[in-house]
């Protein structure tokens, strides 16, 4: 059985004030919580607060990005053992905006799993296609380029390790969710190409988040899809209230 996992993606929101007043509040709510894993995944700013935040609670930290390397002159980046030190468990990955406004590719992507995974942190690696892939056809090939250069390399044990989040680019942000039946195609192609890398049982046990546009009254029936195991949330996991009502929705 796939635990299911919703996170919240903040982006480049929050102080580290605005930050604490989130968390607490999904704290009152969630802090005890154990039938879907809860992870928040703010600014780097408000790492260090936010993890003092959840400790001792059954909600669990993430951050947005990292460098492969494990340390050096790479000026504005941050290292694997950063965020261990701070106590993340997640790292988010190969996002699109990562992809689109900072040129990561799949190689890199790869590159950043490896460190993530090196360093016990659990991966969280995004594909998706844009609406011109889709409208050219092209949603098989894009994802199946994206999952195999993402991932590979990895043995089984690391990519059971690994979350992936399949999130149409023109879903993101845009109000434009997929229909749970698009989604659910997408997932289940997704675990074909897992069980062609490595095998049908861990393709059926690693966890596949959608995300895009994910709000609470979508997310009921996108989570309901057999092969959807929870949701990556940008701008609804900013409310907290709307983030809740998803994380429940997930039950
Ligand atoms: C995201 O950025 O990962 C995302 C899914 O954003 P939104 O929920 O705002 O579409």
């Amino acid at each position: 059985m796939r635990k299911k996992i919703v996170a919240g993606n903040w982006k480049m929101n929050m102080t580290t004030a605005e930050a604490a007043a989130l968390v607490n509040t999904l704290k009152a709510d969630l802090a005890n919580f154990r039938e879907v894993e809860v992870v928040v995944c703010p600014p780097f700013t408000a790492l260090s607060t936010v993890s003092e935040l959840v400790h001792n609670t059954h909600i669990d930290l993430g951050a947005q990005n990292m460098h492969w390397e494990k340390n050096g002159a790479f000026t504005g980046e941050i290292c694997a053992s950063m965020l261990r030190e701070l106590y993340c468990h997640y790292v988010i990955l190969g996002h699109s905006e990562r992809r689109q406004y900072f040129g990561e590719t799949d190689a890199i992507v790869n590159r950043k799993t490896k460190a993530a995974l090196a360093a016990s942190l659990h991966p969280i690696v995004c594909v998706g296609e844009t609406l011109q892939e889709r409208e050219a056809g092209k949603v098989e090939e894009v994802i199946t380029t994206q999952v195999k250069g993402s991932l590979a390399g990895l043995s089984a044990k690391e990519v059971l390790e690994s979350v992936i989040a399949y999130e149409p680019v023109w879903a993101i942000g845009t109000g434009k969710t997929a229909t749970s039946d698009q989604a659910q195609e997408v997932h289940a192609l997704i675990r074909n190409v897992l069980t062609g890398m490595f095998d049908a049982t861990v393709a059926q046990s690693v966890r596949i988040q959608y995300g895009g546009s994910v709000k609470p009254a979508n997310a009921k029936e996108l989570f309901s899809m057999p092969d959807i195991d929870g949701g990556l949330i940008g701008g609804a996991a900013l409310d907290a209230k709307s983030f809740i009502d998803i994380v429940r929705a997930a039950v």
